[in-house]
């Protein structure tokens, strides 16, 4: 069945969300809520949404509007119809009747409640209308988080919810997990669970709540909110009506109900309006001193807040034995944390799901987890886990792999889904080389390198496997949640900070070398972004010779905002691309005044399409809304092009002093318009230098090693500056950047 008209009934958090993502997939989608005017409220929340739920604004038209009195019988037109109203059974079975009066035959209806049971849900709904029915859970924010749950009834048409799943895999980018009617599914059975453990575990141990967030977060490959950031981030108070749920719908025996218990602090923030970001604040709340705003946060104990201090547990990476095994209390409470989830979700299998595998995939999909309980067991090993936990009892799971110690109880990742992902391939691929920063895969003809730091940052060995891996075709692409942020700061700066310039160039030239490597080698390169493509990630993208993109990416040059310019090829590409521009064949300045434009001013886009008209992408590159195909459609470049050759190498005509003195112009503006201090006039008169072409003039020929020579000298420069270190130094403590 093939689905090309939507509606949506409900047009809050969820069903705008799930409207926008359907605007995305080119589908026409028409919100109906109590009145008009809230369903256009919607449309308009959707359009200036920020992290943007819309990949392409001018689509806002795919979305239409109007209320489920007078609108009603759009249902009649629509293949699939997605209930996304309140999460009360009386209100949904009231909108089933309609829909199920008004529908066209063999249309999908799909409800997206997160408790209800579908057994409850579809208690109305005739044998066919069953047949009809499923649950369609998605995630806030529906873009970017790729878990879709589908539940299907004990009557449900197979065939269909295959087709659905089909669809929403493929049109609407979702992870999507086939589930049994449970309550709370997989993802938030188990991710909830979670994270009632970590706090639970933080008042027990009396750890700070910076503390408990240090440990559950990065150091677990759980993102860095932690716990008690995340519970500000979800809402006190919703959590807290979850719970309720929780506690509502599970047997009184299951685990869950120890760690769901009302604990009296969060009661009374919930009672006093601290109810997280949106409310007064949380457990973490901003304080205003005079014009200065400060991070406190609460004491678990005495309630009362204090300035927030930052904790370092100093472990970058993430070594799960190292951390449960460290001889203080984080060691102890990550242990008890992990385990304790560990033994939930394995207690869940075969009665939730007799495939383990799909727990993981949850929670790496719904919670943006590296890794999910029993992956994190794997890392721990089976040995070590079971010498270190108290007992197993009545854990049908743990006590199998107890009699076999079986190490490689894993076995294939990912089954939930058909399409060949790196997950699925890495398993069965030869590990060529790794060091610290990548891993180099051979699979059958080509190689693939994969990014492995911290927000994939990139250092002199993340080059050296890129370097190394060209004697294959090539695919760069990587499971995390960012292709690259960019150069590793926190790499550059401990050499500025021994004053080891030297070994800055060497990097810089390095980097350089190897960009110039993958995109004259002799087989062709493919980058396949998802998440943060920016500074030198975007460098390494745009030297490949192709790029297919996830429609999830943040993409650009961004360098200037720490006082840098583009070094790895950067300026050279954009001007490149700008110089071929149809405006750019009268007019030589026009190339480098637009790059001068975009790269001054670190413009990032928040999609393909946005990308685009910065020419960060290009039209040939492929725009992908499924990530698990990125590989699959990678692979089929390498495929199209079996008799690839290299591209010639570019030369370039730039008018040197006659364009620079127009930058210079308009920098001289923004500093009088004090847009822009000293430093920014600095850094703006270096990028100038670069773009313009330095001592050259229209007569001039430029190779793509004269422009390297310009970014390397420009970057050697600024980076030696005070005001540029100072930038980095607090953009690498507080993320954000520093106006000098
Ligand atoms: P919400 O409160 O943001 O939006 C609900 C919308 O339904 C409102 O716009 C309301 O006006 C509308 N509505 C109420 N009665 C209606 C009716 N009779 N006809 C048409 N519209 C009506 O809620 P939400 O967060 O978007 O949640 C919607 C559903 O999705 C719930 O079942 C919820 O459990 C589920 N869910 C929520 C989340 C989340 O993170 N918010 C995540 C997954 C699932």
């Amino acid at each position: 069945m093939k689905i090309k008209k939507v509606v949506v009934i409900g047009s809050g958090t969820m069903g705008s969300g799930i409207a926008a993502q359907l605007c995305n997939a080119n589908i026409p989608v028409t919100i109906l809520d109590l009145t008009t005017e809230i369903s256009k409220k919607a449309r308009e929340r959707i359009y200036k949404s920020r992290p943007p739920l819309l990949i392409d604004k001018s689509k806002i038209d795919n979305i239409n509007i109007g209320n489920i009195n007078d609108n009603f019988n759009t249902v009649k037109d629509a293949d699939w119809i997605v209930e996304a109203v309140v999460e009360r059974i009386d209100i949904k079975h009231n909108i089933y009747e309609k829909i199920f009066k008004e529908r066209k035959i063999g249309s999908i209806v799909s409800s997206n409640t997160s408790s209800i049971p579908i057994k409850v849900l579809s208690e109305k709904l005739s044998v066919d209308e069953k047949k009809d029915f499923c649950i369609t859970h998605f995630f806030n924010p529906v873009r970017y988080m790729d878990l879709l749950e589908i539940v299907k009834n004990q009557d449900s048409d197979i065939e269909k919810i295959n087709s659905l799943k089909k669809f929403c895999e493929e049109d609407l980018g979702k992870g999507t997990i086939i589930c049994n009617d449970t309550p709370g599914f997989l993802g938030n059975r188990v991710g909830v669970f979670a994270m009632q453990v970590a706090m639970t575990e933080a008042f027990k141990m009396k750890l700070s709540i910076e503390e408990a967030d240090s440990i559950f977060g990065r150091p677990m490959g759980i993102p860095k909110t932690g716990v008690f950031g995340l519970y500000d981030l979800i809402g006190i108070d919703l959590m807290a009506d979850v719970l309720k749920s929780f506690i509502k719908e599970l047997p009184k025996s299951d685990e869950f109900q120890e760690v769901a218990k009302e604990i009296p602090l969060v009661k009374k923030l919930i009672d006093t309006g601290y109810t997280g970001r949106k409310g007064k604040g949380g457990f973490y709340r901003m304080n205003k001193e005079g014009n200065k705003k400060i991070l406190e946060a609460i004491n678990l104990e005495t309630g009362e807040y204090f300035q927030s201090k930052k904790i370092d547990i100093k472990s970058d990476k993430v070594d799960l034995n190292k951390l449960i095994n460290r001889n203080d209390k984080y060691g102890e409470y990550a242990w008890s944390v992990i385990s304790k989830i560990i033994k939930y979700a394995s207690s869940l299998v075969p009665g939730v799901t007799d495939k383990f595998n799909d727990i993981d995939e949850a929670m790496r999909l719904g919670f943006n987890w590296a890794k999910g309980p029993f992956e994190m067991l794997k890392d721990i090993g089976v040995k070590n886990f079971f010498e270190k936990i108290d007992n197993v009892e009545n854990n049908v799971f743990l006590e199998n792999l107890l009699k076999t110690k079986n190490e490689n109880f894993y076995g294939e990742r990912q089954l939930y889904t058909e399409i060949e992902t790196l997950g699925k391939i890495k398993s069965k691929a030869i590990t060529l080389d790794k060091n610290d920063s990548a891993d180099i895969y051979r699979f059958k003809d080509f190689n693939i390198v994969e990014f492995k730091t911290k927000a994939n940052a990139l250092d002199y060995n993340s080059m050296d496997c890129l370097k190394k891996a060209t004697d294959k075709p090539l695919i760069i692409i990587n499971e995390s949640m960012q292709f690259s942020a960019g150069v590793n700061l926190t790499y550059t700066m401990n050499f500025a900070n021994k004053g080891d310039f030297k070994s800055i160039e060497k990097f810089v030239k390095y980097f350089q070398e190897t960009c110039k490597h993958l995109k004259y080698s002799k087989y062709p390169v493919v980058s396949a972004p998802s998440g943060l493509a920016l500074g030198g990630g975007f460098e390494v993208l745009v030297q490949s010779n192709f790029v297919a993109s996830h429609t999830n990416i943040v993409i650009g040059l961004v360098e200037t905002i720490v006082g840098l310019i583009p070094a790895g090829g950067g300026c050279k590409e954009m001007l490149w691309r700008w110089s071929q521009d149809e405006k750019a064949k009268n007019d030589p300045d026009f190339a480098p005044l637009k790059v001068f434009d975009i790269i001054g001013y670190g413009k990032t886009a928040a999609s393909p399409v946005e990308a685009e008209p910065l020419k960060y992408l290009l039209p040939e590159n492929k725009k992908i809304m499924s990530r698990n195909s990125l590989l699959k459609i990678s692979r089929k470049i390498l495929d199209d092009n079996k008799d690839f050759k290299p591209p010639n190498e570019c030369k370039f005509k730039l008018s040197g002093e006659k364009v620079r003195e127009k930058m210079l112009n308009s920098l001289e503006k923004l500093y009088d318009e004090k847009k822009i201090l000293e430093h920014g006039l600095e850094v703006g008169k270096e990028l100038a230098y670069v773009l313009s072409g330095g001592k050259t003039d229209l007569t001039k020929e430029l190779s793509e090693d004269d422009l390297f020579k310009l970014e390397l000298d420009a970057f050697m420069k600024l980076i030696q500056t005070q005001k540029t270190q100072d930038r980095i130094k607090y953009t690498l403590s507080t993320g954000k950047p520093l106006v000098n």
